[in-house]
C-alpha cells in the first residue's frame, strides 16, 4: 500500500494547506498547483522551478503520479485508448475521441464494475475498486499531454465523459472532487459544464446529483423500454425500476438549465430491443414521464464472448424514426474506436496484439 499523498487529487485549497504542515508559504502551494494541474507534469523533478531541497522532500512523501501507462492504443478513425495501471496493479482506462468541433476524453469512475449489464465487456471485471479523485484527474492528463504535447492548452477545448469502466454515481464524491480540481482556472479548468456522467440509475444518487451545485450533465443509460426486458439487460432495475428511475429524472429535469436537456441512453442489440413496438413503447414511456431529454441510439459494440450483435443501420433509422413521429428528439451515436476495443461496453483491460498497439514508456 502506497502512503504517500497523491497530490493531483488535491483542490488548490487542500495544495495550500499540504504546502504548509511542511512549513511552506503559500505561493509555493499555487506554484505546485499551477505545475500539476496546468502544466500538467507528472513528476517533481520537472518542476524545476521550485527548490532542489523541496522537491526532494516531495519525493518522499508524496506523488504528482500513480498511473502507469501499459498501452497505448490508435484505431483507424484516431481514436485513442490507453490502458493504465494504480499503484496497487488494478487496470483503468481512458480514451481520447478526436472530433471535428471538441475532443472528447472518456474516462473510468472504477477499475471493474459492480454492475452486472450483459451487453458490457467491462462487467466480467467485477468491480475491482473505485478509483480516488487523483486517478480520476490523472487520465483526463495522460491523453491530454499524449494528444497535445505537455501542458499544451487543447485547441478547441475538452468535453470530458464518465461513461468508461464503472457506475459514476457509485464513486459520486471522489467524481465530484474530481470535476472541481479540474474546473480550477488556475488548473485545466474544465467547468462541469463540458462534463456528462452516465449512470445506469443508481436512484438515490440521481437526487443527490440534482441537489449539487456546480453540477455535469447526466446521462441514463435505458437499454429497454420495459422492466421485463430491463431486468435482464440491466439488472440494477430489479432494484430501481423504470418508474422509480424516470420519476428521479423528472426531480433531476428541475436543475436542468434553459438549452440544456437530460440524455437517455439506447444500446440497440439486433432482435433483442430494437423492434417497431420497442421504439413505441420507448416512446410511450418518455412521453408519460414527460421529461425535456433526447435519446442517444448507439449501435451495439459486438465483442467475444457477449451474446449480441449490433442491429443493422436500416433498424437503427428506422426506430430513431418512430421515436421521432412521437416527438422524441434522437440521436445516432457512431461507433468510435471498435477496432481497438474502445468503444462503449468493450472496456475490460483488454491487451490486444493488434498492431495499433505502442508501447509508451513516458507520458
Ligand atoms: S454498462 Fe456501465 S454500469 Fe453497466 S456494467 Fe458496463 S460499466 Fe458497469
Amino acid at each position: 500500500m502506497d502512503k504517500a499523498v497523491q497530490l493531483t487529487g488535491l483542490t488548490r485549497p487542500e495544495m495550500l494547506s499540504f504546502v504548509e504542515t511542511l512549513g511552506e508559504p503559500a505561493y509555493r502551494g499555487r506554484q505546485l498547483f499551477a505545475a500539476l494541474q496546468n502544466r500538467r507534469l507528472r513528476s517533481f523533478d520537472d518542476i524545476t522551478d521550485l527548490p532542489k531541497d523541496f522537491r526532494g522532500q516531495l519525493n518522499e512523501i508524496a506523488r504528482a503520479a500513480t498511473l502507469k501507462i501499459e498501452s497505448r492504443y490508435v484505431s483507424d478513425d484516431g481514436t485513442r485508448r490507453y490502458l493504465m495501471k494504480t499503484h496497487d496493479s488494478l487496470p483503468v482506462e481512458t480514451v481520447f475521441i478526436p472530433e471535428e468541433r471538441r475532443d472528447t476524453i472518456c474516462f473510468s469512475s472504477q477499475s471493474g464494475c459492480p454492475l452486472q449489464c450483459t451487453f458490457c465487456l467491462t462487467a466480467q471485471l467485477g468491480l475491482l475498486r473505485s478509483l480516488t479523485a487523483g486517478e480520476i484527474v490523472e487520465q483526463i492528463q495522460v491523453a491530454l499531454n499524449d494528444a497535445y504535447g505537455v501542458g499544451v492548452k487543447p485547441p478547441r477545448g475538452t468535453n470530458l465523459v464518465a461513461m468508461g469502466a464503472g457506475e459514476p454515481l457509485l464513486n459520486l464524491d471522489q467524481l465530484l472532487k474530481a470535476l472541481r480540481v479540474m474546473a480550477d482556472p488556475q488548473g485545466m479548468h474544465i467547468v462541469p459544464n463540458r462534463v456528462t456522467v452516465s449512470t445506469a440509475g443508481v436512484v438515490p444518487r440521481i437526487l443527490d446529483l440534482a441537489n449539487t451545485s456546480d453540477r455535469p450533465h447526466l446521462a441514463i443509460s435505458l437499454a429497454a423500454p420495459t422492466d421485463e426486458l430491463r431486468n435482464e439487460l440491466m439488472p440494477i432495475n430489479k432494484r430501481w425500476p423504470l418508474d422509480e428511475l424516470l420519476s428521479a429524472c423528472k426531480v433531476f429535469e428541475k436543475t436542468l438549465k434553459p438549452a440544456e436537456r437530460l440524455t437517455f441512453e439506447y444500446v440497440m442489440l439486433d432482435g433483442v430491443n430494437d423492434s417497431d413496438e420497442q421504439a413505441r413503447q420507448l416512446a410511450n414511456l418518455l412521453n408519460r414521464h414527460t421529461i425535456k431529454s433526447k435519446v442517444n441510439l448507439i449501435p451495439h459494440n459486438a465483442a467475444d464472448p457477449l451474446p449480441y450483435q449490433p442491429s443493422s443501420d436500416e433498424r437503427v433509422d428506422r426506430f430513431k424514426n418512430i421515436l421521432e413521429s412521437k416527438g422524441i428528439h434522437t440521436y445516432v451515436r457512431r461507433p468510435r474506436g471498435r477496432d481497438i476495443f474502445a468503444a462503449c461496453g468493450q472496456l475490460a483491460a483488454r491487451q490486444t496484439t493488434l498492431n495499433t498497439r505502442i508501447q509508451i514508456g513516458a507520458n
